[in-house]
Order: C-alpha cells, then structure tokens, then sequence
C-alpha cells in the first residue's frame, strides 16, 4: 500500500465520523473480567480505535446456546453491566450512549459513543415486558434472533450446514419489533432467515439495518443479503454493514492483500446495491471474543479479515485505490450510519 494513499484514509478517518456497527465487545469484555482481567477495552481496544479515528461503536451483547435458556436473561444483563463498568474508569474517552443527545455530545466532546445491541432476543424468552427492561438498561438495538431458532424467529442458517432454514417470524415476533418500535428500538436483521426478512417487509414501519451482512452476489453464504433484500432494506432507509469475518465476506485472512480486496468487492457491491447513502461498516471482528473463553467455540476462529480495528485504515486506503470517491467513503466509513442512528434514537 503507497503510504500517500494511508495518509489520504487516516485524514478522511481522522476529519470524518467513523462507525463499527457490530462488535461483540460486551460478551469479551465479561468473559475477561470474570476471569480476573481489568481494563479489557484500555488495555485491548482504546488504541486501535484511536488509530481507526473511530467514533462509535454498537456493542453486541451476544448470549452463547449454551447459556439458554436458562441462563440467557441473567449472561445479557451481566454483559451490559460489565461492559459498563469496564468503562468507568474511562469514560472521558469512550461511553455507553442511549440517546440522540448523549451521541452528539460525545462527538462534540471527542468520546467514543457506545451504543448497545442485543444479538438475539432469547434472553427475553416469550415476556415482552423484558424489551422494556432492557430498554431501560440502555440497549437500543436488537436482532430477532441469532442464527439459531427461538420463540420470535429463525435464524439465517445452521453451523457448518450450507441450507437455508425456512420458517417466517412468529406471532410473538410481530408482536416484538412493534414493541420495538413503540420503545424506539431499531431492528437488524443480520442472522435472520430469508422468509422472516419478508415478514419484516409487511410488519414494520420504521428504518431497519443489517448491522453485519454481506452480499450473497459476492459470496453465497446465508448470512448474506440478496440483491433485492439490500434495495428493500435500502428503499426503507436501512443501511447495511460490511462484515469482515472471512467465512462472511468469502476470503482467508492471509494473504493480507487478497483478504482486503475481497473486502473492498464486498463493500464496493454493497455501494453500488444500497446506492452510497446506505452503506457503512460492521466489521463482526470476533478473534478477541473467541480468545476470551475456551467455552465459545464458533465455525471459524482466527477468522477476522481485519486484524483490529486499525487496519481499517488499510481498507479505506485500498478503496480509495480503486477510485472510490472520498465523498462516497465519508459516508461508507461512518457517515451513514452516523445518519441513522441520529435519525432513529430518541
Ligand atoms: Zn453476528
């Protein structure tokens, strides 16, 4: 990579909002601290942030199978409340946000803004009441489900199985994400199955995004979104976040230079389907959560096409080598996102 082109991204990243959609930040963050850590985002994260220019984050609070049912309420409450605490000693520098007023406060005073999703509804079981309790614990997102089934949903697609799972949303479901939207919750659709995308065409009046998708044109994989589930998405005012897991995007993490080109296809697709307004990151980066317990065993580990957060630099750079516009990376590299959650926060 020419080092003027770096520089060229660093200025862009450094002058512009820089959004993460997804990032299971909340799950390693209590993994490590249960087993005796400190500081796990100072001491891991805060530089690679700094060096991506990033300025807000959505943490995932993902709940692993084997923790449900029972343990679903009890794995998401800790995660938020470790997450918080983690923070504490930080937070002039970075900070669980839940309004439109907190986020622009900490981009005015140059904070890191968290925002807080939940990777699944499990752990609210089949009591809608709990939307309202998490809500008030500061979670503003929410994906029906994860890629497995549960009282709401289905998932997009089974380990290691190349089928698709059919099966819309249920009638709880529905009923979900219009409580969702009474609360002012937004919805993701990433790791939902194709025929409850269709359902959420016909149930829901407000924004949606797919925080972690890719294009199943670029690589077939369930994850991933068709052409026309990103235009319905896009016509709606989603956005849709390119995700850097190597299973995700269809690369291997070496060589370097290949896994950053299939990631500039991936993104430059995206661009071209959601139209620019409607495009941004959610990188999904997972080598630090897999690390953090021997419990969490995922299809892949060692899996992320980014390293950290700071190779986002490499990415912006190799795009711009490709000629895309500066004004159309300011909005895939956060300005997009930035928009949205602008718009759907209250
Ligand atoms: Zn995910």
């Amino acid at each position: 990579m020419e080092e003027v082109l770096l520089e060229w991204a660093k200025a862009i990243h450094k002058e512009n909002p820089v959004v993460d959609a997804h990032f299971d930040l909340a799950a390693e963050v209590y993994h490590r601290r249960l087993s005796g850590e400190r500081d796990v985002v100072q001491r891991r994260y805060l530089e690679h942030f700094a060096k991506a220019g990033l300025n807000v984050c959505v943490s995932s609070v993902f709940v692993p199978s084997g923790d449900l049912p029972e343990k679903g309420l009890h794995t998401a409450v800790a995660q938020i409340a470790a997450l918080r605490e983690d923070l504490e000693p930080i937070r002039d520098r970075i900070g669980i946000v839940s309004s439109r007023e907190e986020l622009n406060l900490a981009l005015k005073e140059d904070r890191i803004a968290v925002l807080l999703s939940l990777e699944g509804l499990d752990p609210i079981g089949t009591d809608l009441y709990l939307l309202r309790a998490f809500y008030d614990l500061g979670v503003r997102g929410a994906g029906l489900t994860w890629s497995r089934p549960n009282p709401l949903a289905r998932g997009c697609c089974k380990a290691g199985e190349m089928r698709e799972i059919p099966g819309g949303l249920t009638e709880l479901g529905r009923e979900a994400i219009a409580k969702m939207e009474e609360l002012g919750m937004y919805l993701d659709v990433s790791h939902l199955n194709n025929d409850g995308f269709e359902d959420v065409l016909t149930c829901t009046s407000r924004p949606f995004i797919a925080s972690h998708s890719n294009a199943w044109r670029i690589h077939p994989n369930y994850r991933n979104l068709r052409d026309d589930q990103i235009k319905a998405l896009a016509i709606r005012g989603g956005v849709i976040g390119l995700n850097a897991c190597g299973t995700i995007a269809g690369a291997y993490v070496y060589p370097r230079e290949q896994a950053v080109s299939r990631l500039c296809d991936q993104a430059e697709y995206l661009l071209s389907a959601a139209g620019e307004d409607h495009a941004g990151f959610g990188f999904d980066l997972c080598n630090g959560l897999s690390a953090s317990t021997p419990r969490l065993t995922f299809e892949t580990e060692e899996d992320d096409l980014l390293l950290h957060h700071g190779e986002t630099l490499l990415l912006s750079a190799a795009l711009l080598e490709r000629g895309v516009k500066e004004e159309t990376l300011i909005k895939l590299i956060g300005g997009n996102f930035l928009s949205y959650f602008q718009t759907v926060l209250a």
